[in-house]
């Protein structure tokens, strides 16, 4: 069956609604590689650190009551979220994985015949959530791997329901100032909803840099979203959460699922919350890979896009023997799981998140090999 397929009196079998069979489904990182036993992740963002002790032990401490419902309203998780962040706990919605929020804020909003925004290296999910629900992706062009404002505002038309961006973006690494953040809220319409999706947001220590808390605060049209799957290392778990205007705290709790959040997920998010010292190292530990990688990476001879994530985005040569497939697969054949790129139309790049020290220094020695430099 093709995506044109529509359904006639004549179908044979159950017809996907319009859009649905035009996603090309998203594809996560690799996490295996046959025949090696010690394999080094890089390729899905997870914390360098893993999850914080104290959520392994909250977590452990359910399992005799795995029979129990969650608390569907995630209160003490938004209790906690609240207290950390000076937020009122009733605008703020819990979700699985941040991207269940994406998912969701495209159902609430948009439908056939609409558009959805977002940057052309934008995160994949948003054209995958705007073509589930029958609307239409569209990607606004972008200013040296960064989102462009003025070409943002051109692209939106009446028929614009949301614009998503990710701040800092993945897989670029690159990020709007707060100023540019709020020239791109100032010159939409009240009516369309402009989703921050801050995943990265503890990892940045930039002066002009503010994850759209301040933002949301004041208008009525702007969600900011956050997820414990980045530096917290709960990615196992699936949980993630936004700060919204009432109004649509109130759109999002009547849509979503009774139980979003799983009671072992919410546990451990309040637990890593509570461990401040944890989230400390972790920021610390970027603070020093991040840089030593990307100058490491450098000296190879590599291009490599500022990043302020855990993650770099390097440019390889075009020769067939140096391009980003053939580092990819050299690394994989040393155990090292990267990302590829072509799905965000860069395929002469591949992103590699920010590991243990240990593993970074394996990153670098198996390129330097692969570039010939040593
Ligand atoms: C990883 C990531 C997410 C998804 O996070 P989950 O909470 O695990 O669903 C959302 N947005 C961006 C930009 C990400 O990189």
């Amino acid at each position: 069956m093709t995506s044109t397929e529509t359904l006639t009196a004549e179908s044979t079998q159950p017809v996907a609604r319009p859009g649905v069979l035009d996603i090309a489904p998203y594809v996560g990182g690799e996490s295996k590689v046959p025949g090696v036993n010690r394999v080094i992740r890089l390729a899905s963002n997870e914390g360098a650190l893993g999850p914080s002790p104290k959520a392994i032990e909250a977590y452990r401490a359910l399992a005799g009551e795995i029979h129990r419902y969650p608390d569907g309203g995630s209160a003490a998780l938004r209790a906690t979220l609240a207290g950390r962040f000076g937020l009122e706990a009733e605008r703020i919605v819990c979700s699985g994985g941040s991207d269940e929020l994406i998912t969701l804020l495209v159902r609430a909003y948009a439908g056939p015949g609409d558009e959805v925004l977002y940057s052309q290296h934008g995160f994949l999910m948003y054209p995958i959530a705007a073509k589930g629900v029958g609307a239409t992706p569209v990607a606004a062009p972008e200013t040296e791997l960064t989102t462009d404002v003025d070409a943002m505002l051109a692209a939106v038309t009446e028929r614009t329901k949301l614009v998503f961006i990710a701040n800092p973006n993945n897989p670029t690494g690159t990020y709007l100032p707060a100023a540019e953040v709020a020239r791109l809220h100032a010159g939409l319409p009240a009516h369309v909803v402009l989703v921050i999706d801050a995943a990265y947001a503890e990892y940045v220590a930039k002066h002009d840099y503010e994850p759209g808390i301040e933002l949301v605060r004041r208008s009525t049209n702007t969600v900011m979203i956050r997820t414990f799957s980045k530096i917290y290392g709960l990615g196992g778990m699936r949980v993630g959460w936004a700060y919204c205007p009432a109004n649509i705290a109130d759109v999002l709790n009547r849509i979503r699922n009774p139980f979003n959040v799983n009671a072992a997920g919410q546990a451990a998010a309040v637990a890593s919350l509570e461990d401040l010292d944890f989230a400390e190292r972790s920021r610390a530990h970027n603070d020093k890979w991040l840089p030593w990688t990307s100058e490491a990476l450098s000296a190879l001879g590599l291009k490599l896009t500022p990043s302020v994530g855990n993650f770099v985005l390097a440019h390889f040569p075009d020769a067939p023997e140096r391009n980003a497939d053939a580092a990819w697969d050299y690394m994989k054949s040393r155990g090292i799981l990267t990302r590829k790129m072509g799905g965000y139309g860069l395929p002469g790049a591949l992103r590699i998140t920010i590991g243990t020290g240990e593993e970074m220094k394996a990153v670098v020695e198996a390129l330097s090999q692969f570039l010939g430099k040593s």
